[in-house]
């Protein structure tokens, strides 16, 4: 067993709002602002810039500066525990994120959390920690489209919403959240849709949880899946592979996955999860042998459904990349591929 370093906080700045003035009673909720980096920390050389920048610069008091409203709504406490550019993300991050998230939440000093992110991988770190964060507090993670430098910056108030969020009484039990753009999703069906846009974020079969803005924070529906299925937070992560269905694909790539060892491969399916039949005659080998496949598709909308009389297992509607964050969780607890087609159908 690999081990786990905690905390790893690189700086821990003192309640935010206690210098700020916040009264006593009744006690402001306690919210723990988690920074790991991303474009809401990010810097560039002019105001003007919005492409052109370095991700993870700033620290986590210089983004809880930028948003001094949030001591309005709770006593904000920041922690840096990396600070990176979120292409990056690793296992070794997840896991010390997901160990301190639980460790805060399940002491008396934090009411919620908020962790700030870069957005490439904001779903992917949002389902991990949703299937493995124990809490029924708030979790929720926000991050920015334009860096902290820019004079159209979006992430102080992706903050104060998130923080928002997090301290209110609604969110809790409703699992781990993402706000962006004033949207409350679900981490199960969040997906990053756009490049560029600060509306970067949609969930596109269920539709989004609620809002934060002017009328505070309200959800419109509640989800019983999200927090359903838990796994060990520090659990070594076997490998899994995403590939990418197209044309012609004669195999060579999920040869190569299979020759490097993966225990599992998520194939990025055509339409309804389909895959070439080269691909199919390697993958179905490969199943026979206790690699475990899941069918996921490269469209956007729908669910990958079937029979589930195959050799393969449906993602369902996670998209390719959630469906490898359940399947590496799923197989630190199992190889039995029946044990896992349910946990997909729970999930
Ligand atoms: N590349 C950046 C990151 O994911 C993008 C962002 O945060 O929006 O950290």
């Amino acid at each position: 067993m690999e081990k786990i370093l905690l905390p790893a906080v690189v700086s821990l700045s003192v309640f935010f709002c206690s210098m700020r003035g916040v009264s006593a009673s009744p006690r402001p909720r306690r919210i723990f602002v988690l920074a790991t980096g991303g474009t809401i920390a990010g810097e560039a050389a002019s105001p003007s810039e919005i492409i052109d920048y370095r991700a993870g610069v700033l620290g986590v008091d210089a983004l809880l500066d930028a948003a001094p409203e949030i001591c309005n709504f709770a006593e904000a406490r920041g922690e840096q525990l990396c600070n990176i550019d979120s292409k990056d993300m690793t296992d070794e991050i997840w896991r010390r994120l997901a160990l301190r998230v639980n460790e805060l939440l399940a002491s008396d000093e934090a009411d919620g959390i908020v962790i700030a992110h870069g957005t490439d991988t904001m779903e992917e770190t949002a389902l991990f920690l949703s299937l493995t964060v124990e809490s029924e507090k708030p979790v929720v993670l926000t991050g920015a489209m334009r860096p902290a430098t820019a004079e159209n910056a979006d992430g102080p108030r992706n903050l104060l919403d998130a923080v928002r969020v997090a301290a209110s009484q609604e969110a809790e039990g409703k699992g781990v959240l993402v706000v962006m753009d004033g949207v409350i999703h679900d981490a199960r069906d969040v997906e990053k849709t756009h490049t560029t846009s600060v509306a970067a974020f949609a969930s596109r079969e269920a539709g989004p949880l609620g809002r934060v803005g002017e009328n505070g924070v309200i959800f419109d529906r509640v989800t019983s899946r999200n927090g359903r299925l838990k796994f060990s937070a520090g659990a070594p992560l076997p490998r899994v592979d995403v590939l990418y269905g197209c044309e012609g694909d004669d195999g060579a790539l999920a040869r190569a996955s299979l020759q490097v060892g993966a225990k599992g491969i998520v194939y990025a399916g055509l339409g309804n999860g389909s895959i070439p039949a080269p691909v199919e005659k390697i993958l179905a080998r490969a199943a026979d042998e206790g690699v475990i496949v899941v069918r996921a598709s490269r469209v956007s909308g729908g669910a990958v459904v079937s029979s589930g009389s195959t050799k393969f297992l449906d993602s369902g509607s996670l998209n390719p990349q959630k469906a490898r964050v359940l399947l590496r969780l799923a197989l630190t607890k199992t190889n039995d591929a029946e044990e896992i087609r349910q946990m997909f159908r729970d999930y």
